[in-house]
This record gives structure tokens, C-alpha cells and sequence, in this order.
């Protein structure tokens, strides 16, 4: 029976018509990652950017390949700088209100402030722009797959279609989708780093997000190196349904391989807000956790919560402070250190 059909397969059209020919057959791999670093592995799990044999066109399910709305590189400073995008609308005028006190800042001494209240010593939101420009030394900054765009695989539409709704957020903000990822240094230490960029509908965990971090992921253990994820979210993208919620194992797939057999470290960073499918997945597996502080960080809102207790939750229930929380030990604004994952000494060589 196996050599039936083992002679089947070998004897199967090339050219559709079904009887056997002699055609050379295609060569081209059936997986062919866009970035070439991939181009070598058999384990990775990201699972788009498929090429069909001898095409250009990638079949990319939810996701597709867009170079429209990115300017020509500038040969200098393409491959070193953040690209230059619209800024979101904290860097617009000269005045901002703090989200926690109320207290009217100016956005110069705001920025000098690392974007936090000289009021109340409250973490305001960053764009992953910026965030990129504090963390990562001047000029070492390098883009990973900028051109992957969401697709609409549902057709979904609410109060309006999620086709605009991309379209909206990818004029606001300049990105093709949630989430920059890429190399730098970091006080001379190469890291892989991925931001989430709350700007874009919300933070939320699509197709591209899932995929743009489980590539990164994959670079960082082929190249051996360890990985920082700043979280910001409202979840998994409800607009794309189930391939939303797979990013959620395709991402904790990856982790475990980076973190278990390669070894390498992965520090999580939670900025406020972190919830949903974010929370309940690499947010919550890193070997080191970062919270700001008074970040909120849960999974289901408040309000579900309460109303599925039918009580009154406190006033610091999912905040980075609340003693509720996952973490072991530490004040907030600190290293934690999830339950049940001890502190390895060899993170520090
Ligand atoms: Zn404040």
C-alpha cells in the first residue's frame, strides 16, 4: 500500500492535467521566510511568508507583504535609525494632561522627565518610537520585517470595516501594524527588542503582531541573543478572531525554545496597560518581568470581574502594585520574578 502510493505521489502532473509528465519539477522551497537569517532553520514556527514554487507572491493567509506606504530607505541611516513616522498625539502641541492625576504638563520638561508626571510620578504612555530612542544607543537601531500588513481574512466589519480601521491606524501612527521589532545596543549589549505600540488600534495582537514577534524571537536564539519584549496591549485583535488567539501558543512555541534549549534570556517589560491575550501569554513568561510603576496589568476587565464576583474589587486590583498579582516578590518598578522560576546566575555573565 505505502509503495502504491509512493509511486503515486512521484508519477503525480506537474502541469495539472492531470497524467504524469516529465517536467523538471520546481526546486524553490515551499517555506521561504523573507528574512534571510531564517532562511536556514527547520524549527522555526512562524507560518506565514510562504512562497508558492518559482513565484514572488508570498501566501501569506492574514498577512500580507506592503511596500506602499514605506518611503525609499535613505542609504545612510536606513538601516541604524527608527523610521521616521507621523507622530502620535502626545508629541503634537505643546501641552499634555496626566492620564493618572489630571495635572497639566509641558511636553518639553515631560520628555526630559522620561515621560513621567512630575506630579505624581505616574508612567505616561510612550510611543514605540520613543521608547526605542530611550533604550537603544544612538545609530545601532535595526528594523525587522517592517513591510508585513494585516490582511482581512473574516471580512469583519462592526461600526466599520476592519479594512478601514487598518488603514486609519496605519496613517496615524506610520506602522504597518502594532508592534516594531529589530536589533540594537543597549549600552553596548546586543538585544533583540520588540515594542508594542499602543497606538495602533489599542496595542491589540493580530496576525502581524504574533508573527513579527515569533520571527524575532527565532533571529534572537539563531543569533544568540537575549530578547526584550515591552508589553502594551488590549489583547488579541477581536477583528481576526481565532488567528489572533493561535499567536497567543505560536509566541509562547518560541519562547520555550529560546528560554529552555537555547538558554537565553528574555526580560518582559509591562507598561500600562498589558491585559488579554498579551497577559496570558509572553507578558507573563518572561525570565525577568518589568513593571512600571501603577501599570495596569490583568487579564479580563475590571468591570467583567466585578460583575462575575458580584463585588467590589479594590482600587489597586490589576495594577503592577497590587499584592493580588502574579509576583513573587519585589516592590514595584523592580525585577520580579515569576512564581516558581528561580533567579539563574548565569543570566549575569
Ligand atoms: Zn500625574
Amino acid at each position: 500500500m505505502q509503495g502504491q502510493l509512493a509511486t503515486r505521489t512521484a508519477q503525480r502532473s506537474c502541469c495539472g492535467k492531470g497524467a504524469p509528465c516529465s517536467h523538471p519539477q520546481p526546486t524553490a522551497p515551499l517555506f521561504r521566510p523573507i528574512h534571510p537569517t531564517l532562511a536556514t532553520s527547520t524549527t522555526n514556527t512562524s507560518w506565514i511568508a510562504r512562497a508558492e514554487p518559482d513565484s514572488n507572491n508570498f501566501v501569506s493567509g492574514p498577512i500580507s507583504v506592503n511596500t506602499s506606504n514605506l518611503a525609499a530607505p535613505d542609504p545612510v541611516t536606513a538601516a541604524s535609525e527608527p523610521k521616521a513616522t507621523r507622530p502620535i498625539d502626545r508629541s503634537k502641541g505643546l501641552w499634555t494632561r496626566c492620564d493618572k492625576c489630571g495635572v497639566i504638563l509641558y511636553i518639553k520638561h515631560l520628555k526630559e522627565h522620561h515621560h513621567i508626571c512630575y506630579s505624581c510620578n505616574f508612567h505616561l504612555k510612550m510611543s514605540s518610537q520613543e521608547r526605542i530612542a530611550h533604550l537603544i544607543d544612538p545609530g545601532t537601531w535595526r528594523p525587522l520585517d517592517e513591510t508585513l500588513s494585516p490582511c482581512d481574512p473574516l471580512e469583519f466589519a462592526d461600526m466599520k470595516n476592519y479594512t478601514d480601521r487598518i488603514r486609519e491606524a496605519q496613517a496615524k501612527t506610520g506602522l504597518q501594524d502594532g508592534v516594531r521589532t529589530g536589533t540594537g545596543l543597549l549600552h553596548g549589549i546586543p538585544v533583540a527588542l520588540g515594542v508594542m505600540e499602543f497606538g495602533f488600534m489599542g496595542g491589540s495582537m493580530g496576525s502581524v503582531v504574533g508573527e513579527k514577534l515569533t520571527r524575532l524571537i527565532e533571529y534572537a536564539t539563531q543569533e544568540g541573543l537575549a530578547l526584550m519584549i515591552i508589553c502594551t496591549s488590549g489583547g488579541a485583535r477581536m477583528q481576526e478572531g481565532i488567528m489572533s488567539l493561535m499567536q497567543m501558543a505560536k509566541i509562547s512555541a518560541a519562547l520555550h525554545v529560546h528560554q529552555n534549549v537555547a538558554k537565553l534570556l528574555y526580560i518582559s517589560i509591562l507598561t500600562s496597560p498589558t491585559t488579554g491575550g498579551v497577559t496570558a501569554s509572553f507578558g507573563m513568561l518572561g525570565d525577568v518581568i518589568i513593571a512600571e510603576p501603577q501599570a495596569m496589568i490583568g487579564f479580563a476587565g475590571r468591570r467583567v470581574i466585578e460583575q462575575t464576583l458580584q463585588e467590589q474589587l479594590p482600587d489597586d486590583f490589576q495594577t503592577a502594585e497590587s499584592p493580588a498579582g502574579p509576583w513573587a516578590a519585589g516592590p514595584c518598578g523592580t525585577a520580579l520574578f515569576p512564581q516558581g522560576r528561580p533567579f539563574r546566575d548565569d543570566w549575569l555573565l
